[in-house]
């Protein structure tokens, strides 16, 4: 079985300062690589590498050499973990050059979760219209670009093998180095791209269908978990709230609840909070779930009449169902943000900044209740657009574009991967290493199977 050499190594090359991987790039890739004419023309990163050898270990000339080196990378984000296909082509001087996502929004609706075979073959089908439309868009050809970024991890294995593949297929047929992203990590540092005054060290919430992350970020690659759920994710929470309400899922069921809520009287069911015995920052929305299906069986609420053929009384008992859940799940969120807030202040006390990302911070309320929990603490809320909340190629390339610049790649791939090729994907991922006070036995029975965080990783090979 051919071993899945290049991608064990990702994010293990020779690591910072820069200029060891601009030089480690020019000397060892060098013979074996040439680059494409048209990086060439474009000046980009490796053209500067191989144009100023000689002068590349002189560090006053490396300084402004990086300077300019940073503006020219042009990076393609593809991004397959869930059941968005997505691609996006950004410079690394922040510029979003294209953006493309293909939603299985379909097939939510029609199973009311993703189903990993089908998602599978929904990414194969769509994958190489998205990754076209995205270099298209940004009327570029894959000579053009300096590297390309893919999501190894967390995810559905199926699924991030489609792009995996793509992405390899790529780098391998056109000679580029290839960076293996972790999706979390992504949702998180996209916020830098939007705001480029968000310096380390900063805290992010990440939400969404799958994951709820509290992180505090030290360093780019260097997380502490401060909580993560021990169950189900908010955004989960969100889309069986809205199937068994008879909404329209189309748009996921996030933004349904959303939009119904507002109708509703929120202090009408009587929700408790999870976990409020438990003084962590974790989080559980499993049994707020069964409270919201117990009160819709209760209330003789019909999920196969859809919202809009309800009676006015049907209606009023749903729009007061899906508010009373929105309220009682952020106030879960709003009382783990608070103690986080203060743990995270105590490692950190220059900490300024929250970032709030994944699909579920696209809500309006979600935005507005945690801006008052991080204004009572002094910091401020950072959310992305909502384009950039959800899954999305572009957080997958600026990533990408980070750990490139500390030199976290890999080299290109060989043209043809062989067919017993074992892609190395990590489906069960964890961002950062746990923080001490932070553990809950609940979570420690779930650790089977779990891939070392990408922390540990990093730190691990900065130390070789
Ligand atoms: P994934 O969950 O696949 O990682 P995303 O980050 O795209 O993907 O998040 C999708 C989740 O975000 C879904 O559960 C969806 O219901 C939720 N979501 C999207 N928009 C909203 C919204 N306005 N309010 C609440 N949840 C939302
Ligand atoms: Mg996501």
């Amino acid at each position: 079985m051919a071993a899945s050499s290049t991608f064990c190594r990702l994010n293990f090359l020779p690591k910072p300062p820069l200029f060891r991987a601009l030089n480690f790039y020019a000397h060892q890739f060098r013979p074996k690589w040439t680059l494409p004419n048209s990086s060439l023309h474009n000046n980009s990163l490796l053209a500067r590498v191989h144009s100023s050898r000689a002068s590349i270990l002189t560090s006053t000339k490396l300084c402004n050499q990086t300077q300019n080196v940073e503006d020219d990378l042009i990076v393609l984000g593809i991004e397959t973990s869930c059941d968005d296909t997505a691609a996006a082509v950004v410079r690394s001087n922040g510029e979003i050059l294209s953006q493309v996502v293909s939603s299985q929004a379909d097939l939510l609706a029609k199973y009311g979760g993703v189903a990993p075979k089908m998602a599978e073959e929904a990414h194969s089908q769509a994958i190489d219209q998205v990754v076209q439309e995205a270099l298209d868009k940004a009327s570029l050809t894959e000579k053009d670009l300096s590297a390309v970024a893919v999501t190894i991890g967390p995810g559905l294995s199926l699924c991030l093998r489609v792009g995996v593949q793509k992405a390899r297929r790529i780098a391998g047929g056109f000679n580029l180095p290839i960076i293996g992203i972790h999706h979390m990590e992504a949702h998180a540092l996209v916020a830098r791209l939007i705001e480029r005054d968000l310096q380390f060290p900063f805290m992010a919430l990440l939400i969404s269908g799958g994951h709820n992350l509290l992180i505090l970020a030290r360093d780019l690659g260097q997380y502490i978990q401060l909580g993560t759920t021990i169950d189900d994710a908010i955004g989960e929470a969100y889309d069986k709230t809205a199937k068994w309400l008879g909404l329209d899922m189309r748009r996921s069921g996030g933004p349904a609840i959303e939009e119904l809520a507002r109708e509703g009287n929120a202090e009408s069911v009587n929700f408790s909070i999870p976990m409020k015995q438990h003084k962590d920052c974790n989080f559980s929305y499993a049994g707020l779930k069964t409270q919201v299906r117990l009160a819709i069986e209760s209330k003789k609420i019909d999920a196969k009449i859809p919202i809009s053929s309800a009676s006015a009384e049907d209606r009023v008992s749903r729009a007061d169902i899906a508010a009373s859940f929105q309220r009682v799940a952020v106030l879960h969120l709003e009382e783990r943000c608070q103690r986080a807030i203060q743990w995270a202040l105590k490692m950190e006390p220059s900490i300024r900044y929250l970032v709030v990302s994944g699909g579920v911070a696209s809500n309006q309320y979600v935005r507005a209740r945690l801006d008052m929990v991080v204004k009572k603490n002094g910091l401020q809320l950072l959310c992305p657009p909502p384009r950039l909340c959800t899954d999305n190629g572009v957080m997958i390339a600026w990533t990408g574009i980070e750990h490139f610049r500390m030199g976290r790649y890999d080299p290109p791939p060989p043209a043809e991967d062989p067919e017993d090729f074992v892609y190395d994907l990590r489906p069960r991922w964890p961002l950062g290493e746990e923080y001490a006070e932070g553990r809950s036995e609940a979570r420690s029975l779930r650790r089977a199977r779990i891939h070392p965080s990408l922390t540990s990783m990093i730190q691990a090979s900065l130390q070789q």
